[in-house]
């Protein structure tokens, strides 16, 4: 077989897909991950790297890695058994799409959205049929129970906060779509220590809904890739049937654990992150040219007619931030994370210093 016959042999979906890709640049200022910019303490690297040293290599991790469930069910509130821990949360919306999804139960999303969740229902074969968000870019509830209406066994799959736009979903907004859908409705909450309304306590009351959540973001931990979802027990030991083995490495394991036993660093994070996100919301505020939407995330929308003069300024003084203007509706948009205070003053000044230039 040569080349040519064996790429026509890929899923056409796939092939149809434009690769999903960021720019490895090397930058003072990289704001265009959503990461946390504030590393783990070194005492803490320290007493991972003691246990890495000795733990046997040549052998598996745990097959069920019971600690690190345990420390995630008193950090969640819910009991070890709603939960399943995988390779970041991206590895668990795979598992989710797999076990949920099928001929007769399409996948909905809205858009803008996360592009991964398009890239996963392609390779499964589904033309995910999105549900537009409303013009302010926050979620259309009766937009998205039509969709459910047409489909009942639809699996509904929400982003909230949602990213590249900020905007989340209430609770009565989430308890209206759980109260009306019969399919399954999966919350990804990639991003919802920064302040978003927290879904886990509803699990209790609908068994179709599962919370997806990540060490990558608030955690400080994107290097880790660690991510868990939570569900109605029955439900996740069905899923857990097709979970690979041993998706999680002793590492991730063990650094999660200790993770987990201080939460306090992680909470006057969060705290710090909420205030800069906030300051730099008001500054984009006050900028004339700038359009900008409140965020419940580690990240601010931004709209501007000058977005790709804008970026070069921005790159000149050696800052990245994520050009989103190929999304649905995002026209001229840019997606700007949280940084340290000093790199969130360097972003500003650049700003200003462009305007200041073009005016
Ligand atoms: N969901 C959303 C909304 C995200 O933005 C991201 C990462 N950018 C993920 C999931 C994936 O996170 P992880 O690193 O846990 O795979």
């Amino acid at each position: 077989m040569d080349l040519d016959a064996a790429l026509s042999r890929i899923n056409p979906k796939v092939r149809a897909l434009k690769p999903y890709h960021l720019t490895i640049d090397t930058v003072d200022v990289k704001l265009n991950q959503n990461e946390n910019p504030f590393d783990w303490p070194a005492e803490i690297k320290e007493e991972v790297a003691a246990f890495v040293r000795t733990r046997h290599w040549n052998r598996y991790p745990d097959f069920i890695p019971e600690t690190l469930k345990q420390a995630l069910a008193s950090y969640t509130g819910v009991d070890s058994d709603s939960i399943i821990v995988g390779n970041g949360s991206n590895e668990m919306l795979l598992v989710l799409l797999l076990s949920l999804t099928g001929p007769s139960r399409p996948l909905i999303t809205c858009q803008p959205t996360f592009t991964v969740y398009r890239l996963l229902a392609s390779g499964m074969g589904h033309d995910s049929d999105p549900v537009f968000l409303s013009d302010d870019l926050r979620f259309d509830t009766t937009a998205i129970l039509e969709a459910c209406a047409k489909n009942p066994d639809a699996v509904l799959l929400l982003c909230s906060p949602n990213n590249p736009t900020g905007s989340a979903l209430s609770e009565p907004e989430l308890r209206s779509i759980l109260d009306t859908h019969t399919g399954f409705v999966i919350v990804d909450q990639a991003y919802v220590e920064f302040g978003a309304f927290n879904a886990i306590p509803l699990i209790a009351d609908y068994p179709n809904l599962i919370v997806t959540r990540t060490f990558s973001k608030a955690f400080s931990a994107a290097g880790l890739r660690l991510g868990y979802m939570l569900g109605q027990e029955k439900i996740i030991a069905e899923i857990n049937k097709i979970k690979l083995p041993y998706n999680i490495n002793f590492f991730s394991d063990y650094t999660a654990t200790v993770l987990l036993s201080h939460t306090d660093i992680l909470q006057d994070r969060i705290e710090y992150l909420v205030k800069e996100r906030n300051r730099m919301r008001q500054f984009f505020m006050s900028v004339p040219s700038v359009k900008t939407w409140d965020s419940a995330a580690n990240f601010i929308l931004i709209r501007t007619a000058e977005k790709d003069a804008l970026m070069q300024a921005f790159r000149r003084d050696s800052i990245l931030v994520r050009d989103v203007s190929s999304y649905p509706m995002l026209k001229d948009c840019m997606r700007i994370s949280t940084g340290s205070a000093d790199e969130n003053d360097r972003l500003m000044q650049s700003m200003a210093k462009f305007y200041k230039g073009n005016s």
